[in-house]
C-alpha cells in the first residue's frame, strides 16, 4: 500500500536526491537506502550528492538569490501561500510518508504536515511585515533608521525526528525574507525531503523561482560539513544533537559565519503538591511517550513533590500498561519505534548504566521482540546526582526524581547542560510564577499545566545553554535571517557630526 503513496508523491524506486532548479539525473555520491523502522525494511533507494553536485548546487542559489532578493517580499510570500495550499492538498500522503520513514504515529505524521502549513501561512502574513525601527537623531535635520536586508543562502540542516517540519520553520521564513535555501535533510529520511520538493516544485515551476529553494542529499553528514565550511553560505541553521551543533558552530565561526543551532534537550517537568493530577498525568504521558520519546522536547526528567510521590507513579505506571504499542500505520497506535538499530542499541546501553548507577526501573526496560525497532517506554526512579541524568538519550526513558522545596527543585532542573523546554504543573499562582521569574526555569520554553512537548509556531522556538541558543518559527525570529542596516539620511544644507565633534577643514 505505501507504493500507492509513494507514488502520489512522485517517488521512484531510485530517486535522486539532489535538486538545484532541475533534478540531477543520477547524481553520483552512491545510494542510500531509507527504510521502514517498523519492519527494518527498505523503502526506496536515494542517489547522493557528489562534492561537485553540492558546488553546482550552490552556484544555482547564488544565482535564484541575486533575482530572488529584489522581488518584493509580499510576492515572495505568495510563493510561499501556494506551498501551503500544495501542502494542504498533499497533507494525508506526506503525513503517511512521515509515518513511513521515522515510525512516528499516524496522528503525528499529519501533525507535522500541519505544522508546515501553518509555517506557511505564518510567513505570509511576515512577509507584509518585515519592519524596521526609526530611531530619533541627535543631529537636526537628520533621519536615522534601520531595515533588513536579505542575507543570501542558508544552509539548512535537518534531524530526523522532525523530517519536514523543521525545515519548513526554516525555509517558509527564508524564502520570504528573500534567501535562496539549500536543504540537507537526515539520511534516515531522505524520502519526505524529496516529496517536499516534489511539492515545491509543483508551486515554483512557473514562477521563474525554481531554483530558490534546493536539495542536497549526501551521503550521511558530508553535506552538512561541506555547508558549515562554505564562505559561500552566510548562514547555517542546524538541527540536531549537541555533538552535531558543536561541530557546526566551531566550523562556521572559523570563518565568522552564523550559525543558528536547535540541538538536544533534557527537560524537566515538576508536579507540585498542589497540581491537578489527572492534568499531570495525561501530560507527562504524551510528553515523555509521544514520538517514542524522540522529541527534542521529550519529557525526561519528572520531579514529584515528594507528598504525591507514589500515588503519582502508580498512576503514571497504570498510564503506561494501557499505551498501545504497534505498527503506527494502524490508526489507534500510540507508540511506533524508535528510528533504527543503533538507537534500540544506545537505549539498552543507556539502561545498563541506569542500572550501574543505582537507577531501578520500575516500568518497561526491554526491547520488544518482534520485526522493526521497538522497545517499551520506561519509567526509572532515579537521583539527580545519577550523571546518566544528565545526558539526553533518544528514547522513551523517562526518569521520576523526588523533591521537598520548590527551590530546590528549581535549581536541580537548571543543573543540567541542556536548557530547551521546562514545564511546571501548580494551581498556586506563586509556585507558577516563581517558575517564571528571573531566578526559575533557565530554558527557552517555560510552560505552566502544559507538558514539555507540543509547542504552536506562532512563539520563537528554541533553548539556551547546550541547546545552543537558536530561535525559529514565530515571534520575531526572522530577524535571523536577515542583516540589519542602520540608516541615517542628511536633508539639512549642514554637516553637523555625531557626539558633537567640530572638525572644521579650512578650504
Ligand atoms: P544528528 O545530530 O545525528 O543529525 C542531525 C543532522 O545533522 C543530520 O542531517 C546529520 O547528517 C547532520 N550532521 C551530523 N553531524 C554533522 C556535522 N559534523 N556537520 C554537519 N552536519 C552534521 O541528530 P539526529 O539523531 O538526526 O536527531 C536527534 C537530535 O536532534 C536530538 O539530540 C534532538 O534533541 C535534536 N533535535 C533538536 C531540535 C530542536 O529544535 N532543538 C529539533 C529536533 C531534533
Amino acid at each position: 500500500m505505501f507504493q500507492d503513496v509513494l507514488q502520489r508523491l512522485g517517488i521512484d524506486d531510485v530517486h535522486s536526491g539532489v535538486w538545484s532548479g532541475e533534478w540531477v539525473s543520477q547524481p553520483n555520491g552512491g545510494e542510500l537506502v531509507s527504510s521502514n523502522p517498523a519492519t527494518g525494511e527498505p523503502i526506496a533507494r536515494v542517489q547522493t550528492a557528489t562534492r561537485e553536485d553540492y558546488d553546482n548546487i550552490i552556484s544555482a542559489s547564488e544565482q535564484s538569490f541575486r533575482r530572488w532578493r529584489i522581488a518584493p517580499p509580499p510576492q515572495r510570500g505568495d510563493v510561499v501561500r501556494q506551498l501551503g495550499n500544495a501542502l494542504r492538498r498533499h497533507k494525508q500522503d506526506l503525513g503517511l510518508l512521515v509515518t513511513l520513514e521515522t515510525g512516528k504515529i499516524r496522528a503525528e505524521g499529519e501533525g507535522e504536515v500541519q505544522e508546515m502549513i501553518d509555517m506557511c501561512d505564518f510567513a505570509t502574513g511576515l512577509s507584509r511585515q518585515l519592519y524596521g525601527l526609526t530611531i530619533a537623531s541627535e543631529r537636526p535635520s537628520h533621519r536615522m533608521f534601520e531595515q533588513w536586508h536579505p542575507l543570501g543562502i542558508v544552509g539548512i540542516i535537518t534531524a530526523f525526528n522532525f523530517p519536514v517540519a523543521v525545515w519548513a520553520w526554516n525555509a517558509a521564513v527564508a524564502g520570504v525574507c528573500g534567501d535562496s535555501t539549500v536543504w540537507k535533510p537526515s539520511p534516515q529520511t531522505p524520502l519526505t525531503a524529496i516529496a517536499v520538493q516534489h511539492i515545491l516544485n509543483q508551486v515554483t515551476k512557473d514562477t521563474g523561482f525554481a531554483d530558490v529553494f534546493n536539495l542536497c542529499i549526501g551521503q550521511g553528514n558530508a553535506a552538512g560539513e561541506w555547508m558549515a565550511a562554505d564562505e559561500r553560505i552566510p548562514l547555517v541553521s542546524a538541527t540536531g544533537s549537541c555533538r552535531m551543533g558543536h561541530s557546526v558552530a566551531e566550523t562556521v565561526g572559523s570563518r565568522l559565519g552564523r550559525s543558528l543551532l536547535e540541538l538536544g534537550g533534557n527537560n524537566g517537568m515538576i508536579v507540585t503538591e498542589s497540581a491537578d493530577l489527572e492534568l499531570a498525568i495525561r501530560a507527562a504521558v504524551f510528553a515523555a511517550v509521544g514520538t517514542a520519546g524522540q522529541r527534542c522536547t521529550s519529557l525526561r526528567r519528572l520531579f514529584l513533590h515528594e507528598s504525591i510521590a507514589d500515588a503519582f507513579l502508580k498512576r503514571l505506571q497504570k498510564a503506561y500498561s494501557s499505551i498501545k504499542i504497534g505498527d503506527p500505520w494502524e490508526e489507534d497506535v500510540l507508540m511506533g519505534p524508535l528510528i533504527s538499530e543503533a538507537a534500540v542499541d544506545q537505549m539498552m546501553q543507556t539502561l545498563e548504566t541506569i542500572r550501574d548507577q543505582g537507577g531501578d526501573v520500575v516500568y518497561g526496560g526491554n526491547r520488544i521482540e518482534r520485526p522493526g525497532y521497538f522497545v517499551e517506554p520506561t519509567i526509572v526512579r532515579a537521583a539527580s546526582d545519577m550523571p546518566i541524568v544528565r545526558q539526553e538519550t533518544f528514547a522513551p526513558i523517562l526518569y521520576v526524581l523526588t523533591y521537598r522545596s520548590l527551590d530546590e527543585v528549581i535549581e536541580t532542573h537548571n543543573s543540567v547542560d541542556q536548557g530547551l523546554s521546562s514545564a511546571i504543573f501548580t494551581d498556586r499562582m506563586q509556585e507558577a510564577e516563581r517558575f517564571l521569574s528571573t531566578a526559575g526555569s533557565d530554558c527557552g520554553i517555560a510552560n505552566v499545566n502544559i507538558g514539555t512537548s507540543g509547542a504552536e509556531i506562532g512563539g520563537a522556538f528554541g533553548g539556551e545553554k547546550e541547546t545552543g541558543g537558536g530561535r525559529e518559527a514565530g515571534s520575531d525570529s526572522w530577524k535571523a535571517y536577515m542583516r540589519r542596516q542602520t540608516c541615517t539620511v542628511n536633508w539639512g544644507g549642514d554637516l553637523p557630526l555625531a557626539q558633537g565633534i567640530e572638525f572644521d577643514v579650512a578650504e
